[in-house]
């Protein structure tokens, strides 16, 4: 009795652990296989270019049908991720078909569609914007939409960091206008979280839903790139902008300088910087006059531009006036004709060939002139500039000095005398701003201050 009462223990325990195996097996099928059944994959290439191509690759099964377009580049850094996110995009799909199982009509199979759109800004910088749908009982479940900006050569993915120099204010003005749309939206805090491209001088933030969109809603966010242009990194900014966004930038550039209209009453002051650019000073004063946000002249050497190609373009691009002080610094007075003519002429052309901008003014070394030089100024169409304050920062070099001597001679529609090759000068400039700004006045270019000169008679300017 004791041993049959034991065999049928046994047998019990046995027969729960059967069905227990066979309970596990039927639901681990119910959830894995019946979507892999009977699955059949075609693989279609397009090509783009010669770098990248756009596979698609189109599953039927019973249950669900898919078709997966992807850029494919034989570059492993850039392809293993979004291949991965792709196929990850693809679990999530089949988990959620699970979850609606029992509803799924066979003779409507769900539907999964990945597509994607390249946008090319150069031939190594690309953005993959690509949109996944998800169709289930014909109905769409959602939209969600995934982009890579994508660098070529460092072969590598690149953020809003990267793009945008200050992406601070970048996510300031998205923030914005999220808002006027009236989404409620979690914070675009993290920069490489968020889904963006550029698309005919248009940013577009795309807000996904459980993301940055908490209404559940997929939304496009759209602001014009002419109010973000300013922020853009300089070293993808040629390749992100139209040219024709790039023309009416300059357009308004241009047409803002010419109506800059100065007050014959006001106080204005032009600083200009001779005999640059240096290995270290200049950049030292680009620094402060960016701090103080204000706009000088620099009389460069030819000889220098061309030894310091990248300094003088730096001057161009912060927005300052190029002006010409000769190829060598010689006294013109001191040379023949032809000497003469060519350090005014040669160095205005050398000028040009690095910054691109043609000088329109002429400063004489040491102030020193005589009628030919006037003569040969107007025949290459620069006006002869000279000053009415001089620091005497070539003279002292102590940066008190030179801080006292300026702010002793000043006046409205003074023109500062500087130099750019003294670190003494440098390190006076902040004084000096502070000293002005907080007397009232502004600082404008010698060409802006040019017509009010014509009309004052403030300092030395010789037509033009
Ligand atoms: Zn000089």
């Amino acid at each position: 009795m004791i041993n049959g009462k034991k065999w049928f223990n046994w047998a019990l325990v046995f027969l729960v652990c059967l069905s227990l195996v066979i309970i596990y097996g039927s639901y681990s099928q119910a959830v894995k296989t019946p979507k892999q059944e009977n699955v059949s994959v075609k693989i279609l290439n397009d090509k783009i270019n010669k770098e990248i191509k756009l596979q698609t690759e189109t599953k039927e099964a019973d249950l669900f049908t898919s078709s997966k377009m992807l850029p494919f580049l034989t570059i492993e850094a850039i392809d293993v991720p979004i291949h991965k996110w792709a196929n990850n995009e693809e679990t999530l799909f089949l988990e959620e078909l699970e979850k609606t199982e029992l509803l799924v009509d066979e003779k409507i199979p769900a539907h999964l569609n990945v597509n994607s759109d390249v946008h090319e800004f150069d031939d190594h910088l690309y953005n993959f914007v690509i949109t996944v749908e998800q169709f289930i009982q014909n109905e769409k479940q959602h939209t969600y939409v995934k982009t890579f900006m994508v660098d070529l050569e460092n072969e590598s993915f690149l953020s809003l960091a990267d793009i945008f120099v200050d992406s601070n204010k970048v996510i300031e003005l998205l923030t914005e206008r999220i808002k006027k749309e009236g989404i409620q939206t979690a914070t675009l805090d993290d920069l490489h979280n968020l889904n963006w491209t550029i698309h005919d001088d248009e940013f577009i933030l795309y807000v996904n839903p459980g993301e940055q969109n908490l209404n559940n809603d997929f939304k496009a966010i759209k602001l014009p790139l002419i109010k973000l242009h300013n922020y853009l990194n300089e070293e993808y900014k040629d390749m992100l902008i139209s040219n024709k966004l790039a023309n009416e930038i300059k357009e308004i550039k241009e047409e803002k300088n010419n109506n800059r209209k100065l007050d014959p009453n006001g106080k204005y002051i032009a600083l200009t910087f001779d005999d640059g650019p240096h290995a270290s000073v200049t950049n030292q004063v680009l620094e402060t006059l960016k701090e103080y946000d204000a706009k000088a002249t620099f009389f460069m050497l030819s000889k220098n531009v061309q030894f310091y190609p990248e300094i003088a373009k730096e001057v161009v691009k912060a927005g300052h006036e190029v002006g010409n002080h000769s190829i060598t610094h010689v006294n013109l007075n001191a040379v023949n004709g032809m000497r003469m003519k060519s350090e005014l002429s040669d160095s205005k052309e050398q000028i040009k060939a690095v910054t691109g901008i043609e000088p329109l003014l002429f400063r004489p070394p040491y102030g020193e002139y005589n009628q030919n030089v006037l003569d040969q100024a107007k025949k290459t169409k620069q006006s002869v500039v000279l000053w009415s304050v001089d620091s005497l920062d070539w003279k002292t070099r102590n940066t008190k000095q030179i801080y006292n001597t300026t702010i002793k001679q000043i006046e409205p529609g003074s023109i500062i005398l500087l130099h750019d090759i003294h670190k003494t000068t440098a390190d006076a400039l902040p004084l000096i701003l502070e000293y002005l700004l907080d007397e009232g006045y502004e600082f404008v270019t010698v060409s802006e201050l040019i017509p009010l000169i014509d009309a004052n008679g403030i300092g030395p300017y010789y037509g033009k």
